[in-house]
């Protein structure tokens, strides 16, 4: 789970990494007040807050001198989309702002915390070379990137940390504020479950200190349900709606560009359901895995969720049940058509729990529902009502 710059900047400032002053804004006469309160003669940083990075290249952020200028910049932005280079074509939303006092840059360093799957540790990143976007830093200088895994049974010690400044070229005090904002961040990565915190840029001011000048945490979802404080911040108007939707309902849904609605249980099924599909000669419009004992009303959501997509043309319903019962299933599929309301091919294979329940409960339903015994005839026969749709308009 993403949170905004705000709100990463909020929690990393409690755990003693130094961030400038800023305020939340939601309209433009809010923003020139915060300007107003940050004092001083400004300038002051107005930044998009949007679940992306970016913004900067995007026209996001802006350094502004005055407060009138704060509230002009404030009120071309607020209700617009943003599109960066880490979105879609639709872009994200922009609906608050966040004003800050402008720092004085004198050099951006590049730092990241993430989890290595090889090591199974957090390991560091960072670079003298900071604000451009870390793929492209590993493409255009990767030798200015410098790494260090965490021990967690030591957690990050003071040398390691003090080799790190030194290997970014940092000196005297600077090298003493790096290991502390490290730790800083570390701590903040391992209390809160984080899955990533990136500071970029980290600037060392005309002063000769360190700041934060953005902030982007993510969070292990899996994790939520013990940092209430964490899951609090989820922002769904930064998430595609139909994920948002699917994951208030507790399905596991993932939105695709195809055609090819998916309703299928088990993570693995649902992905050789969408190699079937893609082998058949379609393109699947979602992942979605309704999990196991999936009740009528379950599937039911599954329906509304999938249909939400004004790209989906077939449904494709692919259940191996275990745990699930195939006649639960049928009921869902066939009260989805009353509830919901189904004007598209719906294409059914069920095997497992109940079979033959679920089998006679569609045949019986009087509905126009395509059956299928294997997955591959399944996923054929989604692919040709697919194309006979678009044929047909
Ligand atoms: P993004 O990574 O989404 O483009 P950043 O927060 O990194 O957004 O801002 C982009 C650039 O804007 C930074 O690299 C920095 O040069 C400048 N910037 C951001 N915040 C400030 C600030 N408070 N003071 C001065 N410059 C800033
Ligand atoms: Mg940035």
């Amino acid at each position: 789970m993403d949170i905004h710059e705000h709100q990463a900047k909020d929690i990393l400032k409690g755990f003693g990494v130094p961030v400038p002053k800023g305020f939340v804004a939601y309209s433009p006469e809010q923003a020139a007040y915060c300007a107003r309160a940050l004092g001083g003669a400004g300038p002051w940083v107005v930044k998009a807050q949007v679940h992306s990075g970016g913004r900067g290249e995007a026209g996001g952020v802006k350094l502004c001198k005055t407060d009138a200028e704060v509230m002009d910049y404030a009120a071309s932005l607020l209700g617009t989309r943003l599109v960066t280079k880490q979105t879609d074509a639709q872009g994200k939303g922009v609906y608050r702002l966040y004003v800050e006092e402008a720092s004085d840059i004198a050099q951006e360093l590049y730092l990241g915390f993430v989890l290595d799957r090889k090591s199974e540790r957090i390991m560091i990143v960072a670079s003298g070379h900071g604000g451009m976007e870390i793929e492209d830093l590993a493409h255009e200088d990767p030798d200015s990137l410098v790494r260090s895994v965490i021990d967690p049974a030591v957690g990050l010690r003071e040398y390691q940390a003090r080799d790190l400044g030194f290997r970014l070229g940092l000196t005297g005090p600077q090298v003493t504020q790096f290991v502390t904002f490290l730790q800083a961040c570390y701590r903040a990565y391992r209390d809160l479950d984080a899955m990533m915190v990136e500071i970029n840029p980290l600037v060392i001011t005309g002063k000769g200190d360190l700041v934060a000048l953005d902030a982007k945490m993510s969070f292990d979802t899996n994790a939520l349900y013990r940092r209430p404080q964490v899951a609090a911040l989820r922002d769904p108007g930064q998430e595609d709606p139909r994920e948002a939707m699917a994951a208030d309902n507790g399905l596991a849904y993932v939105g695709l560009d195809g055609d090819i609605g998916c309703i299928i249980n088990g993570a693995g099924l649902a992905m050789a359901s969408m190699d079937m599909i893609q082998l058949a000669g379609g393109q699947p419009a979602n992942f979605l895995d309704i999990g196991g004992g999936a009740s009528p009303e379950r599937v039911c959501q599954a329906f509304r969720t999938v249909l939400s997509d004004r790209n989906v043309s077939v449904i494709l319903v692919n259940i191996f049940a275990g745990i699930n019962r195939c006649d639960w299933i049928a009921k869902g599929v066939i009260r989805a058509y009353t509830d919901v309301g189904i004007e598209i091919p719906v294409v059914v294979r069920l095997s497992g729990t109940n079979v033959e329940e679920g089998r006679k409960i569609i045949r019986e339903s009087g509905l126009p529902i395509i059956s299928a015994d294997t997955l591959a005839e399944a996923a054929d026969r989604a692919v040709a009502a697919a194309s006979q749709k678009i044929a047909a308009e």
